[in-house]
């Protein structure tokens, strides 16, 4: 065993949060030690139904482009322009997701991301990493860690400088948190699961359009697809446990390609395969958690999922993790990489942001699977568009803010109140917007006040 008691940080999972996190850390020249229980990613493939695919938006980039990685992957990068809405009988809807050229946000696979991820930490010689590693938990009394190497059975034991756990939802980390004195976590599932179905490329080109998020909204479920590269699209279906359409009632493949068929007849060409591949993938879960706190002094800290998984519905949960890479180094060299410092300082603060995100994260999941479908949502979201286009510097709707700016989530959440209400008078006073007006421009600036 080559780790050494005294390397400077032991990094736990390296998955998004994990790879990105030990990049930021060695770069500071710290020796960075990474345990990861699966395999490693690049040597493996992924288990059919595990391939979900990433939006990546404005904060997952800056993360990426202070390592110097958006460059590098921008190739593994599809932009999707906005919403294509599929309503059943109806021409598909094209809603933009800004004014601005830029407003984009990027499609990737959460495999591939992370393999690149993993390769690009190959260039730090102080970052090792251990695959088929399963931290088993943390003594914080006498502040050993425990960790099994699959490979082999055997146990090790450490005494660590710092543990940064980046674990995920089921963090071993957090579960040793759980057990000191004042220690809150929540978790909340929803009764919501997903599966992962792909519809492959026809002579490889992509069979909708490319530049798009789609979505099926169908009120009490939902289907959505995301490009990739190679012409094909990772859907993620949305089903309650219970219920007409859900996991309980939908079995065999017989009921699934009818249920397909109905549901979907813009995609009914691929309806059989996609009812075979719905029997052969798992059911993943849906939860919120959150914990209160997220360090143990300078003895571990909790980040990413394992500190605040989150709903998939703003496609946040990444982007969120990458930030707290930037926002925790920052704090870390503001403290002279005095850890204990850095972590109490750092996450009260994030806290409330990640806090923010999760709430919106569960309010946009009824505007993806309904609130689309009505007219007035359409009218509101036109508003919108007129409001940011022609006053730049005084309006951003919600979905710009968090997906194309680093404004922190929690003082996106406490503005929308006013914003919507500001829509609702422009609704009720059949105020135009098409173009400036002294009205106008005063009511926005009255909401900047407020
Ligand atoms: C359906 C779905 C769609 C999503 N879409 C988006 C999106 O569009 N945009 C977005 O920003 N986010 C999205 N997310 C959220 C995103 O996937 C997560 O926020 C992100 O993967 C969190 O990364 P992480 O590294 O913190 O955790 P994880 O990805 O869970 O990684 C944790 C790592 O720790 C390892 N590990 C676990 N236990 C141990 C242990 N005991 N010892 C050692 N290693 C361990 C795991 O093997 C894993 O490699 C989505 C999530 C879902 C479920």
């Amino acid at each position: 065993m080559k780790f050494q008691a005294d390397k400077d940080a032991i990094v736990i999972g390296a998955g998004l949060t994990g790879s990105l996190l030990s990049m930021y850390l060695a770069q500071e020249g710290l020796n960075v030690s990474i345990f990861e229980l699966r395999p490693d990613l690049r040597k493996v493939d992924l288990p059919a139904g595990r391939s979900i695919n990433m939006a990546l938006s404005h904060r997952g980039i800056s993360a990426l482009q202070k390592v110097g990685l958006f460059e590098q992957i921008k190739k593994d990068l599809i932009p999707m322009k906005g919403r294509c809405i599929h309503l059943k009988g109806q021409d598909s809807l094209h809603q933009a997701y800004g004014v601005d050229k830029d407003h984009v946000i990027y499609s990737i696979s959460r495999g591939l991301l992370n393999k690149i991820l993993l390769e690009a930490s190959e260039k730090f010689p102080n970052i090792e990493k251990k695959f088929q590693y399963r931290c088993q938990w943390m003594n914080y009394e006498t502040n050993m860690l425990f960790v099994e190497d699959l490979d082999h059975g055997r146990e090790h034991s450490f005494h660590p400088n710092t543990v940064l756990a980046t674990d995920g939802a089921f963090s071993a980390i957090r579960k040793s948190m759980i057990r000191q004195t004042r220690f809150s976590f929540s978790q909340q599932y929803i009764e919501y699961g997903y599966k992962e179905i792909t519809i492959p490329a026809q002579n490889g080109a992509h069979v909708l359009d490319p530049h798009a998020l789609h979505i099926w909204p169908r009120e009490q479920y939902m289907l959505i697809a995301l490009p990739n590269v190679d012409g094909s699209f990772t859907c993620t279906l949305f089903l309650p446990y219970k219920g007409e359409h859900s996991f309980q009632k939908l079995n065999t493949v017989e009921d699934c390609k009818v249920f397909f068929d109905q549901e979907f007849p813009d995609l009914q060409e691929y309806a059989y395969d996609m009812a075979q591949q719905y029997v052969d993938h798992p059911i993943g879960d849906l939860l919120t958690l959150s914990s209160h706190p997220w360090n143990i002094s300078g003895q571990s800290m909790l980040l990413g999922d394992a500190a605040h998984c989150m709903l998939p519905f703003f496609g946040q949960g990444m982007n969120a993790a990458f930030e707290d890479c930037v926002l925790l180094h920052k704090e870390l060299e503001k403290h002279d990489f005095d850890f204990s410092k850095a972590y109490s300082e750092f996450w009260p603060q994030r806290k409330k942001d990640t806090d923010a995100i999760s709430k919106m994260a569960l309010d946009n999941f009824s505007e993806m699977r309904s609130r689309v479908r009505n007219p007035d949502f359409h009218k509101r979201k036109a508003i919108e568009h007129h409001l940011e286009r022609i006053y730049p510097e005084l309006y951003q709707s919600l979905y710009s803010k968090v997906s194309f700016s680093l404004q922190p989530y929690h003082k996106i959440l406490d503005q929308e109140l006013h914003q919507t209400m500001l829509i609702d008078q422009i609704l009720e006073k059949n105020i135009d917007c098409s173009s400036p007006s002294t009205q106008l421009e005063s009511m926005l600036r009255n909401i900047r006040k407020s």
